[in-house]
């Protein structure tokens, strides 16, 4: 009978995951607090990475979400910028103002840094799991009609 329960509470979490909050990936874990996402930001605003000091000026000016308040440039690459938080403290590894941290942090990680080409930090105690496995996906796939395409030219 438990793992009746069990199939039929999975059942319901994979169609409220899937269906309902339009996820692909379950998160696993729990935050261990190492402070790595703390450090080396990259942002998204938009859809996109900022990627120019102009562009974060700018967004920096006429957004007034916090946590572009909390932020400065330390360097750039080829992903984007990448931020320090002046909220992070170095040498304790913590946030100064935990109970206040803006949502970008209190969501962090969710699975759209996936869809920008991030990653999750090596220490990071969270993991994510694809929702659907691989054979789910492949059967749904197989089982959807071959389309007829024209050359138009
Ligand atoms: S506000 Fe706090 S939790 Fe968010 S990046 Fe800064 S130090 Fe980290
Ligand atoms: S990298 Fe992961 S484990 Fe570390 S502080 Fe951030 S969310 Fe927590």
């Amino acid at each position: 009978m438990k793992l009746l329960y069990k199939n039929v509470f999975n059942k319901i979490k994979k169609f409220y995951h899937l269906k309902i909050l339009k996820k692909r990936y379950y998160r696993l874990g729990s935050c261990n607090c190492c402070g790595a996402c703390c450090e080396n930001i990259y942002v998204r605003h938009n859809g996109s990475v900022i990627k120019t000091e102009e562009e974060f000026y700018k967004i920096k000016k006429e957004d007034n979400y916090p946590f572009y308040q909390f932020i400065n440039v330390v360097k750039k690459d080829d992903f984007g910028l990448v931020f320090e938080c002046t909220k992070f403290d170095k040498e304790k590894r913590l946030c100064k103002d935990h109970k206040n941290r803006p949502s970008i942090c209190r969501n962090y990680p969710s699975e759209e840094i996936f869809s920008f080409g991030a990653q999750l930090q090596d220490n990071c105690g969270f993991s994510f799991t694809p929702i659907q496995s691989f054979e789910e996906v492949f059967k749904k796939i197989s089982k959807k009609p071959v389309k007829n395409f024209e050359k138009l030219n």
